[in-house]
């Protein structure tokens, strides 16, 4: 029986492992990819408080390190529920079930993809789903950023500042994303919007170099040539198998607050899987703790 199950490697989970373990509580971590979660595709780090630089595998290898040494558990495995058992938890896989007394979920998100060829090749090789990580890369380049939620939206206000001009390329002709920021995004000189259009093709190697565009009324098609392209078109919590015991927001979130409890006894959330926000490193971090010195309270 493990006093805190963690559910996902990513910073929030590492980082809730850290201060459990140097709490002296038993630990084990549940991941069914690889450590480090999102921040692995960026390929500079340059907003982690007294860390300058450096790349998100290096960052997630070296906080994997600190919080191996420290005695916390791995294991690479899809946890398929969370199952109250006696008063504890079982966390189920599909080959093991482990025991714990509490359990913290840090599952994350995925950055929604656009489901086209050759995404996945061409992710931190000119493509980016995070501009604020990236988005420093392509000063004074050409960037496109696809979507029209707030996101998006602020997205490419952001690039406007550091690229020499970007494209806000949206699949209709109206936003989602709030108004003013609309109008704030249709005040740059460096902007131009390409609406009713999707992203068809993705062009370049080993970087990308050009996309392929097809407007939605008119069926036109054109090849746009671009040094970065930003994918903000949504995010994807992953919450569904723990849906019967946590209370999710609407859009599959995990409702908690900044103490990082649950609708449930016993379980916290931490990071970008609970209804937050800002879903960035350092809140992450900072979520990681807070979730173990709450599950370690409970532990009490
Ligand atoms: P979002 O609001 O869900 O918007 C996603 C956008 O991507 C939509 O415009 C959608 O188009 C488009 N889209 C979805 N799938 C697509 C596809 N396959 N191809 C092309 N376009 C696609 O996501 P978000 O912008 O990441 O925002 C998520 C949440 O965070 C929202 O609640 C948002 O308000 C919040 N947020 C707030 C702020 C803030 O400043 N307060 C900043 C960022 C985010 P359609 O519109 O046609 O569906």
């Amino acid at each position: 029986m493990y006093d805190i199950i963690i559910i996902g490697a990513g910073t929030a989970g590492m980082t809730a492992a850290l201060y459990a373990r140097r709490a002296g509580k038993s630990v084990l971590v549940l991941e069914k990819e690889g450590i480090g979660g999102q921040i692995v595709f960026s390929p500079r780090i340059e907003n982690f408080p007294s860390v300058p630089n450096i790349s998100g595998s290096a960052y997630a290898n070296a906080l994997f390190e600190q919080v191996s040494s420290l005695g916390a558990e791995f294991d690479f495995r899809a946890v398929k529920s969370i199952q109250k058992k006696d008063g504890a938890f079982l966390a189920v896989t599909a080959k093991k079930e482990y025991e714990t007394k509490s359990v913290i979920l840090a599952t994350g998100v995925k950055h929604r993809r656009l489901g086209i060829d050759r995404e996945e090749e061409l992710a931190g090789e000119g493509l980016s789903y995070c501009a604020v990580c990236d988005g420093a890369f392509f000063r004074d380049k050409t960037t496109a950023v696809v979507g029209g939620g707030n996101t998006a939206l602020t997205d490419a206000l952001y690039l406007s500042e550091i690229s020499k001009k970007v494209f806000l390329i949206h699949r209709r002709d109206t936003f989602r994303a709030e108004q003013r920021l609309v109008e704030a995004l249709k005040n740059r000189p460096n902007v131009e919007f390409i609406l009713d259009s999707v992203v068809t093709a993705l062009y370049g190697a080993p970087s990308l170099t050009a996309i392929g565009l097809k407007n939605q009324k008119n069926e036109a098609e054109q090849t746009l040539p671009l040094d970065g392209l930003f994918v903000a078109v949504g995010q994807e919590p992953f919450n569904q198998p723990f849906a019967a015991l946590v209370d999710l927001d609407e859009n599959g979130f995990i409702r908690a607050g900044e103490n990082c409890r649950t609708s449930a006894l016993g379980i916290f959330a931490a990071g970008d899987c609970r209804t937050k926000e800002i879903r960035q490193l350092t809140t992450a971090a900072a979520d990681g703790a807070v979730a173990a010195l709450a599950a370690c309270k409970f532990l009490l």
